[in-house]
């Protein structure tokens, strides 16, 4: 496996990105700024087991690579859809240790996934790969379970009101992703007439 840039302070920012809306960068960007991170590791689920993906993991991977174009402290990192079967963060987070061996990873996640943690595969494992980062969005503080209560870090942000559902029910109710996601989202979304009703 290649040793890809050397980032002391790298964040892992997991997702389905179905698709990449403005919410995930202002996290980015929040978490980047706040923990002093060196970049920031956008990682597409190349197979999210627990969720029902309208698009394919090429699909999201361009919807990624697109939103964050012209960001320096952000790339897309394939590691996930290399990887066959469905995706477990322990994995995504051994195999980045191995691309970036002298870097300490922050994995960031939102407070709504981080609530389901304990049904993730090895979940007890991922304080040994990672610092946890759970943004709080609806400023109430998570449930920690305790065998990873020492590699969390509870962060509240200032975050912007935007889901990827309510993206795809707007194009699915004819409506525009104008203000939810990046322009050039909007644009790869129209052309490949992604999330329309009996699409
Ligand atoms: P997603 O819907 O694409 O969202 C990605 C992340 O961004 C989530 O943590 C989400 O937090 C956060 N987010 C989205 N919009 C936001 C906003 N406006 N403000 C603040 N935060 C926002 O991804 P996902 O399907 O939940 O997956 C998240 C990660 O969990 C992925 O890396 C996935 O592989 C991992 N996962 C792992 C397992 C396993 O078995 N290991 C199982 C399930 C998921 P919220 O959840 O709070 O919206």
């Amino acid at each position: 496996m290649a040793v890809h840039g050397h980032y002391p302070k790298l964040g892992v920012f997991g997702g389905t990105f179905d698709p990449p809306q403005n919410g995930h960068i202002a996290v980015a960007k929040a978490v980047l700024e706040r923990l002093l991170l060196d970049h920031v590791l956008f990682v597409p689920a190349g197979n999210p087991w627990q969720k029902n993906e309208q698009t394919s993991a090429a699909q999201r991977q361009e919807m990624v690579r697109l939103a964050i174009e012209g960001y320096d402290h952000f790339s897309v990192s394939t590691v996930d859809i290399d990887r066959e079967g469905p995706t477990y963060t322990v994995d995504t987070l051994r195999d980045i240790s191995l691309q970036y061996p002298d870097s300490e990873l922050f994995f960031i996640v939102g407070d709504d996934a981080f609530a389901g943690i304990t049904s993730w595969k090895d979940f007890e494992k991922l304080g040994e790969l990672a610092t946890i980062v759970v943004v709080s969005r609806m400023g109430i503080a998570p449930e920690v379970p305790a065998k990873l209560s020492p590699s969390v870090n509870l962060l509240e942000i200032d975050s912007l009101p935007i889901s990827s559902t309510q993206c795809r029910e707007r194009i699915a109710n004819g409506e525009t992703l104008e203000g939810l996601v990046p322009g050039k989202v909007a644009d790869y979304v129209a052309k490949h007439q992604l999330y329309r009703r009996n699409a």
